[in-house]
């Protein structure tokens, strides 16, 4: 047990009747070992002693800033077109640094694994050659299959 001996001008937290506050008080007189009479520090008020209410600390309303949703990334719905994208890459990943890819002209002959840019499909490799005058091409959109070594003879050689 902790005896704290309170006399006349001490300090003691007491709960003021005017602020309505638990403020710091002036003990003025004790009955025995009581305080009974205290003297506002705040507002100079004398009144009776009242013991310090337990008043909950103001409440500090945190206001919770939702963080706002990333608007939804737009990915493309094709699975397949995705997985000829990614096949794509790695062809294009392991293109040598400086490979400048010839333009694609059905008159021109190509090569296995020879990079081409085509007007419409754009940069692509070739990664088969069908036929004398059919090579497959991999390109961002997917296999595409183009006329190559064709020589522009007159039509009626078609085969
Ligand atoms: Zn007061």
């Amino acid at each position: 047990m902790s005896t704290v001996s309170i006399g006349p001008g001490d300090d003691v937290e007491a709960w003021c009747t005017r602020c309505r506050m638990n403020l710091y008080h002036r003990v003025i007189a004790l009955v025995g070992n009581s305080v009974r009479t205290v003297h506002c520090l705040t507002c100079g008020g004398d009144h009776k002693y009242h013991p310090p209410k337990n008043v909950k600390a103001s409440e500090e309303k945190v206001i919770q800033a939702k963080t706002a949703k990333v608007g939804k990334s737009s990915k493309p719905n094709n699975r397949a077109t995705n997985k000829a994208i990614g096949e794509w890459t790695v062809f294009m990943n392991e293109m040598p640094p400086g490979t400048i890819p010839r333009s694609y002209r059905v008159s021109d002959a190509y090569g296995s694994r020879e990079y081409i840019e085509h007007p419409v499909f754009g940069t692509g490799r070739v990664i088969d050659i069908v036929g004398a005058e059919k090579i497959q091409v991999i390109f961002k959109e997917g296999r595409k299959v183009l006329i190559c070594n064709k020589s522009m003879k007159p039509a009626g050689n078609l085969g």
